[in-house]
């Protein structure tokens, strides 16, 4: 397997004003390449530093990736000392001068002199596109080892990345045959020791498959990769592992590699041809977010409303003043009205409501903060599920909404309504 090594530049992300998201989004994208990360560094807009980054990444990686530093400015360093490092001459561009200065002239501006530097580039480098800015970024193969230079803004840096650097390293790195096997089974509503106690003896006896649990926010993923590829026979012994897997954990997979809680209920929506619609309080709209970051939700989504106040439940939804005094805004039995009105105000076949104290205040010791209640289902056939989530405000409205796409998956696999 080949190794690499990411090596984020800018004094921005050591101090902390920046979070390093390059970094992240290259190691995914690398991994899913299969080409082991190996490591990674930030470093300052430090000459020294910068240099000591790559001589380390190079001794010890096969595929060395920077972002950042690419820029006209002094403290735009990264292109000249990994060409110290690598011992390569860089040379003057004409076609990449050219094409600065129209961007300039485009703009009815003179090129100021530091960005003729941006035209300068390691000899015998392919020069990567940059589609959404100035900087070009670069690809150069030296020793059998390449070193891969990206601008610092992340648009930038990951158009550049898939457009450009994948079809390279597929070139130079014969990846499509060394492919890592990889698949990622993805868990809600166990937890991390429970999932791994379960399937303790499948961990023990792997059969050269990396398993690996990863808790995303009350999700679980179990990723699974082989990563001696054996040919044939690693693609069938991790479908066998994920086979044993999916019998121990069986309902609480909602899906694989590329799903969503989201996409999942999507899916099941658009094929059983059945219209949701929310009702929410704590979540604030989140449920309904979530269900309409994919395109094309109107098909199965009616909507939501979001009935944050005691009036709002009674208004719009005709939740009983009785109820809400009687047992409370966060009870089974508003959370069960609250169906019941966006139910009928909608017509759509299957509703959630929500209703909790997502905190920090609003707690007590009858009714605690993170003590949400989640109704999902039809007029005819639903339930009331009642959760203690641990957490801040934020984890606590995140575990609901998802809480409830969950449970209408669940419903909507049942195949009842
Ligand atoms: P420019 O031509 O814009 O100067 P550059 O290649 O020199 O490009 P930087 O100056 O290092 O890049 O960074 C530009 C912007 O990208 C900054 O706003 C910075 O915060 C952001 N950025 C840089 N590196 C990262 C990173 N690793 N993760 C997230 N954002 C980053
Ligand atoms: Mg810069």
């Amino acid at each position: 397997m080949k190794k690499a090594y990411v090596i984020s530049t800018g004094t921005e992300l050591i101090t902390g004003e920046t979070l390093d998201t390059n970094s992240v989004y290259i190691s995914e994208k690398l991994t899913d390449l299969g080409i082991k990360v190996i490591g990674k560094s930030t470093v300052g807009d430090t000459r020294e530093f910068i240099y000591n980054a790559f001589v380390d990444a190079l001794e010890q990686a096969d595929i060395v990736v920077s972002t950042g530093g690419l820029g006209p400015t002094t403290d735009d360093l990264t292109k000249e000392v990994a060409c110290e490092v690598m011992d390569v001459k860089m040379e003057l561009i004409d076609e990449e001068l050219e094409r600065l200065k129209e961007f300039f002239a485009r703009r009815n501006r003179e090129m100021p002199e530091c960005n003729k530097k941006q035209a300068m580039f390691p000899k015998g480098a392919v020069r990567l596109k940059n589609y959404k800015g100035t900087a070009s970024g670069m690809y150069l193969i030296k020793d059998g080892k390449a070193v891969i230079l990206l601008p610092g803004p992340p648009a930038e840096m990951s158009s550049m990345f898939d457009n450009e650097v994948i079809p390279l390293l597929k070139r130079d790195f014969s990846l499509s045959i060394s492919k890592a096997v990889q698949k990622t089974i993805k868990v809600f509503g166990l937890g991390e020791s429970q999932i791994e106690e379960k399937m303790a003896d499948i961990i023990n006896n792997s059969r050269g498959v990396n398993i690996a649990l990863l808790a995303r926010q009350g999700e679980v993923y179990i990723k699974l990769t082989v990563e001696n590829e054996s040919g044939e026979d690693s693609e069938k012994i991790l479908e066998e592992i994920a086979g044993e897997i999916e019998e121990r954990i069986g309902e609480y997979i909602y899906g694989f590699t590329d799903d969503t809680l989201s996409s999942v209920v999507a899916k099941l929506a658009r094929k059983r041809n059945i219209n949701l619609a929310f009702a929410e309080s704590c979540t604030g709209g989140l449920l309904a977010k979530m269900i309409t970051d994919l395109p094309g939700s109107s098909e199965y989504f009616w909507g939501g409303v979001v009935t944050y106040s005691n009036e709002a439940k009674e208004k719009i939804l005709g939740v009983k003043s009785q109820t809400l005094s009687t047992y409370g805004a966060v009870s089974e039995e508003t959370a069960r009205e609250m169906l019941k009105g966006i139910l009928e105000l909608s017509g759509a076949q299957m509703g959630a409501a929500i209703t909790g104290i997502a905190g920090p205040g609003g707690g007590s010791e009858k009714k605690p903060v993170g003590l949400v209640y989640i109704a999902v289902g039809s007029l005819e056939r639903n339930v009331v599920k009642k959760m203690n989530f641990a957490g801040d405000r934020e984890i606590v409205r995140i575990l609901s909404a998802k809480t409830a796409l969950d449970l209408i998956r669940r419903e909507l696999l049942r195949g009842e309504i």
